[in-house]
């Protein structure tokens, strides 16, 4: 019945850039709602995990009562898309957390936080993507703000882009996708394309 509704999106609003991916999903033609409460989750179909700090949207996430309701919705099966901050609350294991950091889980990966040390901490750079729908000739002006580096992956991790260096920075896990970069940043919109088809397709196949 949902069928022509747009897919309604809920942005992690507890830090960090969330105007940037609600601006975003809207020109997109979805519905962008921030969630802060467990609350908040029940009316959308899918998840995004904002740039930022991860070890503060961690606190407040479990402050918030947000961590369980996030992971519950995870191991249900809502598409999820995290960029930087939002791929390490992701990640199943972390290099370089800070004492007691927790993360939501659910990507089969180790992700390296702060891994580009001294003036490399923010640069941008022209990337191939692996995306095998169309629309992927055209390198993504990746924007990377201390980003993390995922330097492990699962067997049922896609790897989409590496860098020259070989670093991973574009997975996806079944609904779940995840960057180190920042699409909602550079106005780059594929990222975000991509993960309304998997809200749609997850939507479809709930009914
Ligand atoms: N370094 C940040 C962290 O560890 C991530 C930076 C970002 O999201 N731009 O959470």
């Amino acid at each position: 019945m949902s069928e022509g509704l747009p897919p309604r999106v809920g942005v992690l609003a507890l830090q960090g850039d969330v105007r940037e991916h609600v601006r975003m999903l809207r020109e997109l033609g979805a519905t962008a709602s921030l969630v802060r409460r467990p609350g908040d989750l029940e009316g959308v179909d899918g998840l995004v995990l904002p740039g930022g700090e991860s070890s503060v949207i961690d606190k407040l996430a479990r402050a918030f009562g947000m961590q369980q309701p996030i992971r519950d919705a995870i191991a249900a099966g809502m598409p999820v898309y995290g960029t930087c901050a939002g791929m390490i609350m992701l990640a199943d294991r972390l290099d370089g957390a800070i004492a007691g950091q927790e993360t939501f889980g659910g990507l089969d990966v180790t992700v390296r936080r702060n891994a580009f040390g001294g003036q490399a901490e923010s640069f941008e750079t022209a990337l191939a993507v692996a995306g095998d729908d169309d629309g992927w000739d055209v390198p993504v002006e990746a924007a990377f703000i201390r980003a993390p580096l995922i330097v492990e992956a699962g067997a049922g991790v896609r790897v989409l882009a590496t860098l020259p260096s070989g670093g991973i920075v574009a997975v996806e896990q079944g609904h779940l996708l995840a960057t180190a970069f920042h699409p909602e940043v550079s106005g780059e919109r594929r990222f975000h394309e991509r993960f309304l088809a998997h809200v749609r397709e997850a939507r479809a196949s709930a009914r």
